[in-house]
């Protein structure tokens, strides 16, 4: 009866749904049980179970209704796994032994109580906070991905220390997506993937950081596919971070990145002004030093958006003040952040450019013996300091468009300026002015292998 039945289901669904889809995703469902006026139906996995309800409950309540009759419901579950099983919270609570067991290492530092939350990262913050408070219930996977330097992997370690301070007795792991790799290799050289794979499979929490290292690794993320799914179907909870979308990670296996997308995807921006000064302020407090805040008003705008540079620049601006005594102002700041960014700063040269757009004009005015803010104004006065800085900017290959914006003035003036000053140590008649432009380039070319070295 119950075989008959089993085949109807499977004729009428064929009749609705392309082969191809049938076969990824259907041909796995059986008839379990008809109570009442129940029809319970499983298929392999938890992935496929929810990826049906999610996208084709409307048509399995249309098929109970055409084939059991009106006033049936379905159920859908999993073959093999009953609801009594170990995983339920019932039988979890009586193993709680009230001990961590450590897995791993985790930073302390990086938790959520020192994540300063903003609109660019608030919500990856608010799930990553609910997948602590509920493994493998809520949002699984979380996908967070976001560029460099912008708290993924402090999300990640604060997960796992939450997700422990709930639950002491959660095993949870986290590992960079390369550590994975090299575990894996090591254990396929000395013949242990059983424990390797023991280690991987057997968690409630896995934290997988930077997947995007495994590009172009398909033997690895074969693996990993599989570490996936056997903790996806048991419920466990699988976060992940990566520095794009899971449909950008290219040559990925599609059955991996689809994966990715069932759960929550999660990005973080770069953040926002305000957030890049709480975050200066509670370094600057906890490591009681006194920085004025106009200083740091100055490094939120000047330095860039990754939260890491951001945290160097004032490790070193307190350095500076402890090992020197020099008390710290917008001058030095500025140089200390021009001297640190053009190494610290690779992949993001229009920092570079402004930083040092900055660092010539301080120069020229010091030359000049006026003061920087003066740079900007329209006084004729200062129009040859203003020149000569442009001249020297354009000189050192920053392009016009970045010389008009930082003073503030169009193209077309930085253009005029250019060819006056080159007019001006051409006629021979300034002999002083070139040979103050010489040391000021003398001064820079010193300072910029200084840095590279
Ligand atoms: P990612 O993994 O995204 O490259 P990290 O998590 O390593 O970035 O963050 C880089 C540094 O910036 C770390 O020291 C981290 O603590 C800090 N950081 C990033 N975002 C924040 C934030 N919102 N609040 C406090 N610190 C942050
Ligand atoms: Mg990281």
């Amino acid at each position: 009866m119950e075989n008959q039945q089993n085949d109807k289901i499977g004729e009428w669904l064929r009749e609705r749904i392309p082969s191809k889809i049938y076969n990824l995703w259907f041909n796995t469902i059986r008839l379990e049980s008809i109570k009442d006026k129940e029809i319970t139906l499983t298929v392999a996995n938890l992935f496929i179970k929810d990826w049906l309800i999610k996208k084709y409950d409307t048509l399995f309540k249309k098929m109970v209704e055409d084939i059991f009759g009106t006033g049936h419901i379905y159920k859908l579950e999993i073959q093999g796994i009953s609801p009594e099983s170990s995983t339920t919270k019932k039988s979890r609570k009586k193993l709680i032994k009230k001990r961590p067991l450590l897995l791993c290492e985790f930073n302390k530092e990086f938790t959520f109580d020192t994540f300063v939350v903003g609109k660019s990262n608030e919500l990856a913050y608010k799930a990553s906070i609910e997948v602590s408070k509920f493994p493998g219930e809520k949002y699984n996977p979380l996908f967070i991905f976001g560029g460099v330097g912008l708290g993924k992997t402090h999300l990640m370690h604060a997960i796992g220390q939450k997700a422990l301070q709930f639950n002491p007795d959660l095993k949870v792991l986290y590992t960079t997506s390369e550590r994975f790799m090299n575990d894996m290799i090591s254990a396929i050289r000395s013949d242990n993937i059983m424990v390797f794979r023991d280690k991987y499979r057997k968690v409630d929490v896995l934290l997988v950081d930077d997947v995007q290292f495994l590009i172009g690794k398909s033997g690895i993320q074969k693996e990993f596919f599989h570490t996936f799914n056997d903790l996806f179907n048991l419920r466990k909870q699988i976060v992940i971070t990566s520095d794009r979308l899971p449909h950008e990670l290219d040559d990925f296996q599609e059955r991996l990145t689809s994966r990715f997308e069932m759960g929550l995807m999660v990005g973080i921006k770069p953040p926002e002004p305000e957030i890049r000064y709480t975050i200066m302020k509670s370094l600057v407090a906890k490591e009681k030093v006194d920085i004025p805040d106009g200083i740091l008003q100055e490094i939120m705008m000047k330095a860039d958006q990754n939260v890491r540079r951001l945290k160097g620049i004032i490790t070193r601006l307190i350095a500076f003040n402890s090992l020197t005594g020099q008390e710290i102002t917008v001058g030095n700041c500025l140089s200390i952040i021009s001297s640190i960014l053009p190494d610290d700063n690779k992949g993001d040269p229009k920092t570079h450019l402004r930083v040092k757009t900055e660092y010539i004009k301080r120069i020229v005015a010091e030359e000049f013996g006026i003061k920087l803010k003066d740079m900007l104004d329209r006084k004729r006065k200062i129009a040859l300091a203003r020149q000569v800085a442009m001249y020297i900017m354009g000189n050192s290959n920053i392009p016009v468009k970045e010389i008009a914006m930082s003073f503030s003035r169009v193209r077309s003036t930085v253009i005029y300026s250019l060819s006056k000053v080159e007019k001006m140590l051409n006629d021979g008649n300034n002999p002083a002015l070139a040979s103050k432009i010489k040391e000021i380039e003398k001064h820079l070319e010193k300072k910029e292998s200084k840095v590279e070295a």
